[in-house]
């Protein structure tokens, strides 16, 4: 028998008409070097049917590709809008990068058109052989003082387009964003959104259980919108009506972030966890005011684990620190640790540490080494599988067979359900929250056994002569691998022998790393996560004591 009920596509679209039907006074502030620019939503879909006219007159048609190379902002939340409705793909691309990859990503994309901040202008004309771009949109953020050469202005493109748009039927799996991973290992990897995955993501995050964002709340994503979309906000704040508040081209600077939260009356912002220490340091400095985070209830963040002493931090600040996981592959919300009734009080902060429990439709399973699946015993080690609606089923490769490329990344088990593998490795516990031990590429196998490198780095974390830590694997003549501690010290005094005195305090003897080399900074990738990859070339023939 099938159901007998209305069968909508979910497409953003869906976003699109109730913002403008039912939110239409509600805004979008975006922070500039002259103030805080505000956009009604009403004036934000004027804007963006204007900008689905344009790209319509510019020849950008069904399936085409649309990069946006550009900070959190109005406009490029007008892109997110526009180009997916329009049956077009936003593609953002991730300014960070190195020039020849942006390019080796722009080309792979074939992108037809690009949107780039001014103030990102070395950056995109550093990027040569786009073979595809045949018009560059310069939106400017430099307030009339920037331009990008041969570029169109945004503002005068949507002031000579009509003001009104005839939106096509869209299917709900057409492909709607695009994203590339990193690239931690080999190439980037084009991971491809459909309008259902996105609209399913946006609904999920406004679950109590989940993100919880509502109509009341103030969302400030710091994370780029050229990091996995941001972690979904900007959608998940237009489908239910929530402010945005954008922080321009100041992202990551914490007295930008203070006053901005202050003056649009922030609630939950979103971002990883060196964004948040950078703001705690400054608020321990003096040069951040803990007021101005008043209105701040929660803080999203995830993309590495969330160390204690943070958590903590913001705990004594009134502000809730809310541990999220997931990747670009996962749209990319996979699971966030909030508390169920039924953990012990005495393991309430515990709990708020792992990376949570699976989203509401979302499945894990752990596989172990030896290709079997894991008990949630809260102890077996196993690589993090993970399906459901939002979840990635093969990588963009237009090469391959219908586009599918990535094909080792997924298996598809006995019961025909397909799982990503996420290079992750965890245990989960019987309540079925995750804890992730590490990515497969960065444990420590030494003598047969694995080191988790992210319990190392916790520990050094938290020593109070310590600013930063990461701990890599380097060769072991007789266990294979060893782990050497890098370290930036708080404290010039500090020694070696007090910090791998202090760490085998808390783990077994064969788990304290070797040796310890104190570093200036931690290197950092393009999205604020450590970078092993260049600790690793740095120090990857490092003679150990044997
Ligand atoms: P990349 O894989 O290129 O670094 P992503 O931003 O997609 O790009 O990163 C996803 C990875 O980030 C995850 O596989 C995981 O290793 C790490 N990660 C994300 N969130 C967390 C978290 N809360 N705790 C620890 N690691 C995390």
């Amino acid at each position: 028998m099938q159901g007998l009920m209305q069968d909508v596509p979910l497409t953003l679209r869906m976003v699109l008409e109730r913002v403008a039907e039912l939110y239409p006074t509600k805004h979008v502030a975006t922070k500039t070097a002259d103030g805080v620019r505000r956009r009604s939503y009403a004036e934000v879909v004027e804007r963006v049917t204007r900008l689905a006219s344009a790209l319509r007159d510019m020849g950008v048609g069904p399936g085409d590709r649309v990069a946006t190379f550009a900070w959190n902002s109005d406009r490029h939340l007008e892109l997110y809008l526009a180009v997916p409705c329009m049956g077009a793909v936003v593609h953002t691309l991730n300014p960070r990068l190195h020039h020849e990859q942006i390019s080796w990503i722009v080309n792979h994309a074939e992108d037809k058109v690009v949107f780039a901040d001014t103030s990102l202008a070395p950056a995109w004309q550093a990027v040569s052989g786009t073979d595809t771009v045949n018009t560059v949109v310069a939106m400017d953020d430099l307030d009339g003082a920037g331009g990008i050469d041969g570029a169109v202005d945004y503002e005068e493109l949507l002031a000579g387009a009509a003001p009104e748009f005839s939106w096509p039927t869209l299917r709900e799996n057409d492909a709607a964003a695009m994203c590339y991973t990193s690239g931690t290992t080999g190439n980037p990897k084009g991971v491809v959104y459909s309008h259902r995955s996105s609209v399913l993501h946006a609904m999920a995050s406004l679950f109590a259980d989940f993100i919880g964002l509502s109509e009341r709340d103030v969302c400030l994503p710091i994370v780029p919108q050229f990091h996995a979309n941001a972690w979904g906000t900007p959608y998940a704040a237009l489908l239910t009506g929530a402010n945005l508040a954008m922080p321009g081209r100041f992202m990551a600077d914490p007295a930008s972030i203070a006053a901005l939260t202050a003056e649009e009356r922030v609630t939950v912002s979103a971002a990883v966890p060196t964004v948040w220490f950078g703001v705690l340091q400054a608020i321990r400095a003096g040069t951040v005011d803990p007021a101005s985070l008043s209105t701040l209830e929660r803080i999203l963040c995830g993309g590495s684990a969330v160390p204690e002493p943070l958590m903590r931090g913001f705990d004594e600040l009134g502000i809730r620190i809310v541990h999220a996981w997931g990747m670009t592959e996962t749209s990319p919300l996979g699971s966030v640790a909030n508390v169920k009734s039924t953990v012990a009080e005495d393991q309430v902060l515990r709990t708020r540490l792992t990376q949570g429990i699976p989203a509401p439709s979302l499945r894990v399973r752990l596989e172990t080494s030896e290709g079997e699946i894991a008990p949630w015993d809260g102890e077996t080690m196993g690589e993090l599988q993970i399906n459901g609606p939002w979840i990635a089923d093969a990588y963009y490769d237009p090469d391959a067979p219908d586009g599918r490329g990535g094909q080792d990344r997924f298996v598809t088990d006995a019961a025909g359900t397909r799982w990503l593998k996420t290079g992750d490795v965890a245990v989960i516990d019987a309540e079925g929250y995750i804890k992730l031990v590490d990515r497969t590429k960065d444990l420590v196998k030494s003598g047969g056994e694995w080191i988790s490198t992210v319990d190392l780095e916790n520990l050094l974390i938290a020593h109070d002569k310590v600013v930063e830590a990461a701990v890599i694997a380097v060769p072991h003549p007789q266990w294979d691998e060893r782990p050497l501690a890098c370290v930036v010290k708080a404290d010039d005094a500090v020694t070696k022998e007090e910090l791998l005195g202090y760490v085998g305090e808390h783990v077994a003897k064969w788990q304290v790393p070797d040796d310890v080399v104190f570093v200036e900074e931690i290197p950092k990738t393009s999205v604020g996560k450590f970078d092993k990859k260049v600790l690793r070339q740095r120090f990857g023939d490092y003679q150990l004591a044997t």
